[in-house]
């Protein structure tokens, strides 16, 4: 965090600061994230300021049209609620308790179940549509909205 940022705005809507590889960080999903928006826009973190995600960049150099972009946006956010709720569910009937858990969590603790199968890969492929969903989503956010490290 840089020491501008507020502290105690972000704590107050649940938002937990962490660090990553030595940097400043927050605990995803981010508690101030509503599903579309940030709820504490004008307190936002320096660090969030800052952060432009690939379409952006690509938006902002004039390669891909707004509604395109937005568009992307909505197609990958249905296949997020999709793949999310596929795995909460999952996972839910399996007597785990994930509402608040991150996709890193949601997606190691399907991997441990999965493996601790009986039959791993008979467990993978009764669950193979939920996987190529998640799969898709993975490519998804890699291709279009990470940067290149
Ligand atoms: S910009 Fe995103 S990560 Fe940063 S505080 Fe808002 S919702 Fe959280």
């Amino acid at each position: 965090m840089a020491a501008s940022d507020n502290v105690a705005a972000l704590r107050s809507v649940g938002v937990t600061l962490t660090t990553k590889d030595e940097h400043p960080a927050i605990t995803q999903p981010c508690a101030a994230f509503d599903g579309s928006v940030c709820t504490v826009y004008a307190d936002r973190p320096t660090l969030c300021g800052l952060f432009t995600c690939a379409l952006y960049r690509r938006h902002e150099a004039g390669e891909i049209e707004t509604a395109d972009a937005k568009a992307l946006i909505a197609k990958t956010t249905e296949l997020r609620d999709r793949v999310r709720s596929s795995i909460e569910g999952h996972l839910g009937a399996m007597g785990h308790e994930v509402h608040g858990a991150s996709f890193g969590e949601l997606y190691e603790l399907l991997d441990e179940e999965l493996d601790a199968a009986t039959d791993p890969v008979a467990a993978r492929e009764e669950n193979s549509l939920m996987l190529m969903y998640a799969a898709a989503l993975a490519s998804r956010l890699r291709r279009d909205f990470r940067n290149p490290t």
